[in-house]
């Protein structure tokens, strides 16, 4: 008896895997197609597939086909997925840092979405500056001194139309604006280091809006904090 290893197909032309990959799509009658659906039909092997072609969201590309992944993706999640990356690097991601674990999807589902991964953040831009400010509590209602009948300890209390934490929204404005750039000192600032400032305070009646909120360094944010206490 001879034995005959299992083919490994390390010689196949890369227009045959991509021709049964459109041969298994068209069979299921379907315009995505996961690799598990296609190593139950497919001639070949989504694993020799992913290997030759780079990923099997490549691999579906070049078939034509649509990928599953991007497929279901609502473009509030994307856009939401960019808010996210660009508060913590404090600026506009590129190409490369669309990545797990700062980025829950890469540029590939934002090319299949926008056409390019650049036409997506040209989308995204347009997504901060229409969308409704979610900061705002109540519509047109100025901050406002609480009569002084409540007041008590001769502290001065607001009431205010925002909220007091600036929205996801809110900060990548801010961040597009000031850049990642403390306004105080300059010095650049990523991460857990990049610190939102009311600059007239939220104690003494600041909104949370755009024109009142700043970057600060953590040390000027320490600082203003102690002056003013409000942080
Ligand atoms: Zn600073």
């Amino acid at each position: 008896m001879e034995y005959k290893l299992n083919n490994f197909h390390y010689n196949v032309p890369e227009q045959d895997l991509l021709d049964d990959i459109k041969r298994v799509a068209a069979k299921l009658n379907k315009m995505a197609l996961t690799s598990r659906e296609y190593d139950e039909v497919g001639k070949y092997n989504s694993g020799t597939i992913h290997r030759r072609l780079g990923s099997w969201n490549k691999a579906l590309e070049k078939a034509g086909l649509e990928a599953a992944l991007s497929l279901n993706i609502p473009d509030k999640d994307l856009f939401e997925n960019i808010e996210r990356v660009w508060i913590s690097l404090g600026r506009q991601p590129t190409h490369r840092e669309m990545k797990p674990p700062l980025s829950k999807f890469s540029t590939y589902p934002y090319g299949r979405r926008f056409g390019t991964f650049r036409k997506g953040l040209i989308a995204f831009v347009e997504f901060i500056k229409s969308n409704d400010d979610n900061n705002l509590a109540m519509q047109n209602v100025e901050s406002e001194k609480i009569p002084s009948e409540i007041i008590q300890d001769n502290e001065p209390v607001y009431r205010h139309k925002t909220k007091r934490l600036p929205s996801e929204r809110l900060k990548v404005q801010v961040l597009m604006r000031d850049g990642n750039k403390c306004r105080l000192c300059g010095i650049t600032v990523t991460g857990e280091n990049i610190h939102f400032d009311h600059i007239h305070p939220w104690s003494k009646g600041g909104e949370t809006v755009l024109e009142n909120i700043q970057v600060l360094c953590e040390t000027h944010n320490l600082a203003k904090g102690n002056l003013t206490y409000d942080s």
